[in-house]
């Protein structure tokens, strides 16, 4: 029996990858209830193609906006570059956008119908573990119905506890800090009418005066979308903690976009009509030298926390999960498959990890920003060519891997 700890998306996606492969396992979460917490999130097409392996690719479109195309933006409106995404860029698999909450809706929903209602133990915070040759035991303080502490023994235990993770910190309690990146992110969701291609992610101005990227996640009955949206600059440290529920106030930062009333899209008032507003500091972890020690391994933000920019957070946790129970199954022990597993997937997410901190995907906008010198351009071209915009989008996209020849060359599960 594996122990996940954490049923986040990285979680419960390694017990539907581990209940294909026939490996049996038990989730513990430590909130008592799931609730539809976080706002959007992209599902690249190199995850999708993990997820449609696991059949949950319908459920997925049923609340999601299948993305078409991202576009480039100048804070003045300019336009400067559009790519096509996902099927519409000849990928077999799609790129969505979706709620948080609805992915993880989805993926719960598959843990109970596949594995059984008990599958998912609620309300056991992890507190710490031990182990030998024979086996791992994980011990728990339990809330809800038998309020206490509880134990439990496996064979294994995966920590998929996220970016506050105390599997993590049962190895490295000390020198393992948040680091703020200088930029702070307001994120939040509003009703509002579809713009662009009604299916377009939009990128908007650069850090240093604000940012602002919006997207549909969701159709409503009336026609109208519930758009995605996040503001964001450099600004000191405001909420240090990383929390991802923390409260945000318009007026901390409606300012930085209060110029971006573009024919197509008035942000600012978007965001006056948020019905959600959440304030997040970008903070990630130096990339660990070593995830996997005897039974114990981490999976996701737990083992690779990484800025949220990118749409490789929620991403890479989800090909870990499918890289660890391939490990799993063709090795006959849990210590090889983990080390198999950690030497496949930690250099590769640490580069993204070290890719989120220095060449973003929307490295576009500050390579504009800065030739530019913040102002208007007469001819873009005169600025930065096209080849130029494509070499930028491809580095970003070859780093964290979802190129195309690369999610098409991939193995199937075995
Ligand atoms: C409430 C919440 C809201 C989020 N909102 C967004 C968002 O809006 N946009 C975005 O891009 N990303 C968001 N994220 C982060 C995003 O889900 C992750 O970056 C990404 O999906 C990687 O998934 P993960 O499974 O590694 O971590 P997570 O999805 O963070 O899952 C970790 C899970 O472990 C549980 N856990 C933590 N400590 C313990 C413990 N001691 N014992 C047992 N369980 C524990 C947590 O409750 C959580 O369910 C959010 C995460 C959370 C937890």
């Amino acid at each position: 029996m594996i122990l996940i700890i954490g049923g986040g998306i990285g979680g419960l996606t390694l017990a539907l990858n581990l209940h294909r492969a026939g490996i049996r396992c038990q989730v513990f979460e430590s909130a008592k209830e799931i609730k539809p917490l976080g706002v959007g999130l992209n599902i690249l097409p190199h995850a999708m193609r993990e997820l449609s392996f696991l059949g949950l690719e319908s459920n997925i479109a049923k609340d999601a906006i299948e993305t078409r195309d991202v576009s480039f933006y100048n804070r003045f409106g300019q336009h400067i570059f559009t790519e096509t995404r996902g099927r519409f860029a000849g990928y077999e698999w799609p790129q969505y956008s979706i709620h948080r909450a609805s992915l993880h809706d989805v993926l719960m929903k598959a843990v109970y119908d596949r594995l059984g209602s008990d599958a998912i133990k609620k309300g056991h915070r992890f507190k710490e573990l031990e182990q030998s040759n024979e086996g791992v035991v994980a011990h728990f303080n339990t809330e809800g119905s038998c309020p206490g502490v509880r134990t439990y023994r496996g064979c294994a235990i995966v920590g998929c506890d996220g970016i506050k993770s105390v599997v993590r910190s049962s190895f490295y309690e000390k020198n393992d800090p948040l680091i703020y990146s200088g930029i702070t992110m307001w994120r939040g969701i509003t009703k509002w009418p579809p713009f662009l291609s009604g299916s377009s992610m939009v990128y908007a101005g650069w850090l240093e005066t604000g940012k602002v990227i919006a997207y549909p996640i969701s159709k409503t009955d009336d026609g109208m979308h519930i758009i995605n949206w996040l503001c964001e600059f450099y600004c000191p440290p405001r909420n240090p903690k990383g929390d991802w529920g923390q409260k945000g106030r318009i007026e901390d930062f409606i300012w930085s976009c209060k110029e971006m009333t573009f024919s197509w899209l008035n942000i600012p008032e978007m965001i006056k009509a948020a019905e959600v507003i959440l304030e997040y500091p970008m903070v990630d972890k130096e990339p660990l030298k070593k995830w996997s020690f005897g039974r114990v391994t981490l999976l996701g933000d737990a083992a690779h926390p990484m800025y949220p920019r990118g749409s490789n957070g929620a991403g890479q946790s989800i090909i870990d999960a499918r890289c660890l129970a391939d490990n799993l199954t063709s090795e006959c022990d849990e210590v090889t498959a983990f080390r198999k597993y950690e030497s496949d997937r930690r250099p590769k997410t640490s580069a993204v990890v070290h890719a989120n901190r220095s060449n973003p995907p929307d490295a576009i906008l500050r390579e504009v920003y800065e030739r530019t010198g913040d102002k208007p351009f007469k001819e873009l071209n005169d600025v930065i060519s096209v080849d130029e915009l494509e070499a930028l989008s491809d580095q970003y996209k070859k780093i964290a891997g979802f190129k195309l020849e690369a999610v098409h060359n991939n193995k199937s599960p075995m």
